[in-house]
Parts: C-alpha cells; sequence; structure tokens
C-alpha cells in the first residue's frame, strides 16, 4: 500500500509575523545575526513584524547573562523587535496543554530507553538524523510499572507511515516520511521538560508566527512539527531554510569560533552597520558589503528573490 501523502500550504490570509528564537547559552556569533537579519528582512520587506522569543527550554544550559546580552545586542544591531520577549520558561502549562492533548489521543507511550532525552530541550543541529527504531512502542502496562520503578520515562509522539511535505522558500520542496526518515519522537524528557519540537509549534501558533527563518540545519525538523501542527490544530507558517554559515566544510560556525563572536566583531568592524553589511554582503542579502543598517538593506532587499540569493544553498564560508 502508498504510503499516504500531506502536503501543507500556509494560511496566506494572516499579516506577516517572523521571529527571533535566540537560545541564550552564549554569545551572539556571525551566524545568529545573519539568521536574525534574515528573519528581519523577510518580515520587514512584507510590511510585517518580529517577534523575539528566548527559547530558554534547557534551563541547564539557558543563562540569566545571555538573556539580557541577546536583546543588547539585537538592539545594537538595529534588529529590532515589535513583539516581546516572550520566554519559554513562562509556558509550562500551554506546552501541558498541548501535550495532554496529544495524550488523549492515544499518540504518547513512554520511553525508557537510556541517554534518549539528553538533547531533546535543544533544537538538534547537528548531524544525521537519528530514527527510533520504536524500541519502548507497544511496552504492556505491567512493563511500564516495572521499569518506572527503575527510571522516570521520557514520553514520545507516535508518528504515522506518510510522508509530509511543503515547499521552502529556499530549498524548495521538502518532504520526509515520518516513520521511516524519522521516526517516534520525543516531546517530552524524563525530567519532566518539554521537548524542543512541541514547544517551539505551540509558541510560533500562540505568538501569531506566520513567517519561519532559520538555517538549513533545522529543514529535517520541519516535518515533525508540520505533523504536531496538524494535530493540535494549528495554522502552518510558511519556511525559509536558509544556508549555514560554516567555519569549514560541514562545520557551522559555533561558539569555539572566537572570530565570528560579537565581541571580536566589534574589534574588527568598529561599528555594527560595518558588521550588517559585511555579513549581509558575504551571505548574498545585499550587493555589496558596505556598512549599513538593516533598515537601509531593505531597500534593496526583495523577497521573491530569496532563492536566487545563495549561490549555494546550504553553506557559505565564514572565512
Ligand atoms: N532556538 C533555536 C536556536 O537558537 C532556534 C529554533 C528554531 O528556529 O526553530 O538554535
Amino acid at each position: 500500500m502508498m504510503a499516504q501523502s500531506h502536503y501543507f500550504e500556509p494560511n496566506a490570509n494572516r499579516p506577516v509575523v517572523g521571529r527571533f528564537a535566540p537560545s541564550p547559552t552564549g554569545r551572539m556569533h556571525a551566524g545568529n545575526i545573519y539568521a536574525a537579519l534574515s528573519a528581519w528582512l523577510v518580515a520587514k520587506s512584507q510590511g510585517g513584524t518580529i517577534v523575539l522569543r528566548i527559547e530558554d527550554l534547557d534551563r541547564d544550559r539557558s543563562k540569566a547573562e545571555y538573556i539580557s546580552a541577546v536583546q543588547r545586542d539585537f538592539e545594537l544591531l538595529g534588529l529590532t523587535w515589535d513583539h516581546g520577549p516572550f520566554f519559554q520558561h513562562d509556558r509550562d502549562e500551554a506546552y501541558l496543554e498541548a501535550f495532554s492533548a496529544l495524550e488523549r489521543e492515544g499518540l504518547v507511550y513512554p520511553c525508557f530507553c537510556t541517554r534518549a532525552d539528553l538533547h531533546a530541550a535543544s533544537a538538534p543541529h547537528r548531524g544525521e538524523k537519528f530514527v527510533y527504531p520504536g524500541t519502548c512502542c507497544g511496552l504492556t502496562a505491567e512493563q511500564i510499572a516495572e521499569k518506572s520503578l527503575r527510571r522516570a520515562p521520557a514520553q514520545r509522539l507516535h508518528v504515522p507511515d506518510a510522508a509530509y511535505s511543503f515547499e521552502d522558500m529556499v530549498q524548495g520542496r521538502y518532504e520526509q516520511n515520518l516513520a521511516h526518515d524519522c521516526g517516534d519522537f520525543l516531546i517530552r524528557r524524563s525530567d519532566q521538560a518539554f521537548a524542543y519540537q512541541l514547544a517551539v509549534v505551540v509558541d510560533d501558533a500562540a505568538q501569531g508566527v506566520t513567517s519561519i527563518v532559520r538555517g538549513v540545519d533545522l529543514l529535517c525538523s520541519t516535518p515533525q512539527q508540520l505533523y504536531l501542527q496538524e494535530l493540535l490544530g494549528l495554522d502552518h507558517p510558511r519556511y525559509a531554510h536558509i544556508p549555514l554559515l560554516v567555519a569549514e566544510k560541514n562545520r557551522r560556525l559555533s561558539k569555539r569560533d572566537h572570530d565570528a563572536g560579537i565581541e571580536e566583531l566589534l574589534v574588527r568592524f568598529k561599528t555594527p552597520e560595518a558588521i550588517i553589511g559585511h555579513i549581509a554582503g558575504i551571505c548574498g542579502l545585499a550587493p555589496t558589503c558596505d556598512p549599513a543598517t538593516p533598515e537601509q538593506l531593505l531597500a534593496t532587499f526583495d523577497v521573491a528573490r530569496l532563492p536566487e540569493l545563495f549561490s549555494d544553498p546550504v553553506q557559505i564560508p565564514w572565512r
């Protein structure tokens, strides 16, 4: 039998709302600035607004000092926001409501696999996607009771053997069969924290986000998010997955690339306009690397040309 196919279209009648969704686990670097600038240009060029949401779901890795630093850095760079800041640490009630709705549908089951939930509260940026083989699916009530004595379970969501697809503004049509390419995924960790996939979908909907611009490393999470939106009866945003700034081939910039950190960028480029102009130029968001504010870049930015802006839709070298 052919697997079912679900194709998702965004609701075009809603006002454009983009978002910045930083995780406050360190200072900003060129990759974060490029993603935020792209989100800002895509929303503002369509007369839209921007939500700022601090993704501090992972309480251990999020630090108060970075929460204030990230807001100061956005302000300094001219990356303004219109709504928020919203914080994920305030949102447990909303996540629980969504989680309970999925539970009531009989779609959630406990998973006792060790190490399973280590990173579930962070967006899964790196590496090959792990396909859960369904080890804990179909445990009997007795097995669950017995295993619970030894270990608190994480919670997984059943996925169908169905293809989920959408039209990405940069990458074109993208499709994934949830059962084969992803497997039942975590929506809650064993320490009760809700997983990134659930939180991001609940927040984007509650905050009216219609335009999601983020790195291509999250492209493979999008079918999971479309599936959650479908189950929870939520509108689907429009997605643009932009190339990653890479330190070297296949390695996205990170905190250890000190020359890309905001403090070093300020030393090297002297002004926020020079940083924005340089990043816009090397990433194809502007025709030159001349200093500019985000506002000034709007004059030459055309959202309809988004796919043509990138000579490589997957990677842009930083150095
Ligand atoms: N908070 C995530 C990050 O900073 C972004 C998640 C998303 O854009 O969906 O990596």
